[in-house]
């Protein structure tokens, strides 16, 4: 594409770095803000360009200057489909921002049932990609189907449930190597929410949350203001103190780890899993291994949260690198457990 004639839209040599949450340094040989299905149409095919899909930034990790072309999804809508007497039927742009998504869906036509991942950092269209989470729900409950634009053909596909293979924070893009080669690039995401609605509250967090609202019942509002506050209490705003939200993933080891873990740390939370594993915090393994508020370069681990990995100011895509290596070291050798990081390096 270098010597190829660009669409008008494709600028050259952009920042990147002031795109993302983490804000370290980084700069894109191409760069292209895609508003609508037939831009990314128009750049279908030019294959010999690597290429990367940008969202919100909310989950990436610049290692230094990318020499491909980077799509900055800004696909915008967001509407009601569809109703029947089970379900309403909602969809979003893949640029939309999730929370505000969220928050259409609660203020619009109050139809909850996405409340529980209020202030989840991103956009909808990468919100499938890792199946978000939180509190007991994740994406995969509430999704019906996506599009997405196949960068050889151009043409839109449409995925259901079981074609994006869920797990947790897993799907079909991640383990295709998808969101990295940009091979599908999401465009619309439609979601399915019950009209049979019931809250969803039994984390401890969120439990005390509302307790201490004495909300005994909650509505969807109510689970929603619940959550931003806890979520605003123990994690970072970007805006501040720049991070990339959990680095990284809860671990799932086997029931003989667990059980071996166990006994060696009675207060380790961990969660028994339907396929017999266990989900362990990482967060806890992080704080007791003593990195929770502590600094590598001018990056750190945050102090109200130790999954968290900050930009202390300045801080590199080496410092962050440095500073992930130490923290997997120290949870290996204390617990023999291997962390994985949940943001994507670029
Ligand atoms: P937390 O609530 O302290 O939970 C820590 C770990 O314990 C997580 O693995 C969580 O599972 C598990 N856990 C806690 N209570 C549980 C319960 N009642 N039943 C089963 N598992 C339980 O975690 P946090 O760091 O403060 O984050 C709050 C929520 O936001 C968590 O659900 C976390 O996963 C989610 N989150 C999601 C993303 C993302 O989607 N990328 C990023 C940041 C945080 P789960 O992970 O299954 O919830």
């Amino acid at each position: 594409m270098n010597g190829e004639k660009l669409p008008h839209f494709v600028e050259r040599d952009a920042d990147l770095g002031g795109r993302t949450t983490l804000a370290l340094p980084g700069r894109a040989a191409f760069y292209a803000e895609i508003k609508s299905v037939e831009q990314l149409a128009q750049l279908a095919g030019k294959s010999a360009l690597r290429r990367f899909v940008l969202g919100a930034g909310s989950n990436l990790v610049l290692t230094g200057d990318f020499d491909g072309l980077v799509l900055h999804m800004a696909i915008g809508g967001r509407e009601l489909i569809g109703e029947d007497d089970d379900a309403w039927y909602v969809r979003g742009g893949a640029g939309e921002d999730w929370h505000a998504f969220v928050e259409w869906t609660l203020a619009k036509g109050c139809w909850p049932g996405l409340e529980n991942l209020a202030l989840i950092p991103g956009t909808v269209g990468a919100a499938p990609i890792q199946n978000i989470g939180a509190y007991g729900l994740e994406l995969a409950d509430r999704f019906q189907s996506l599009e997405a634009c196949d960068m050889l053909t151009g043409r839109t596909v449409r995925l259901d449930r079981d074609a994006c293979r869920f797990a947790y924070r897993d799907s079909v893009f991640k383990q295709q190597g998808w969101h990295l080669d940009a091979r599908l690039v999401i465009t619309r995401v439609t979601f399915r929410l019950p009209k049979a609605w019931q809250p969803l509250a039994s984390y401890a967090d969120l439990a005390a949350e509302l307790d201490q609202r004495q909300l005994g019942r909650p509505n969807a509002r109510q689970i929603a203001d619940a959550v931003i506050a806890v979520r605003r209490r123990k994690l970072p705003d970007p805006a501040s103190v720049p991070n990339a939200g959990s680095f990284f993933h809860n671990p799932l080891v086997e029931a003989n780890v667990g059980e071996r873990l166990a006994a060696a740390h009675p207060d380790l939370p961990s969660y028994l899993q339907a396929d017999g594993r266990v989900k362990l915090a990482a967060g806890w393994l992080i704080e007791r291994c003593g990195w929770k508020g502590r600094t590598l370069g001018q990056a750190g681990m945050y102090e109200k949260q130790a999954l968290v990995l900050v930009n202390r100011g300045g801080a590199t895509g080496a410092e962050v690198l440095a500073l992930a290596r130490a923290v997997q070291d120290a949870v290996r050798e204390r617990f023999g457990v291997a962390l994985t990081p949940e943001p994507v390096f670029l």
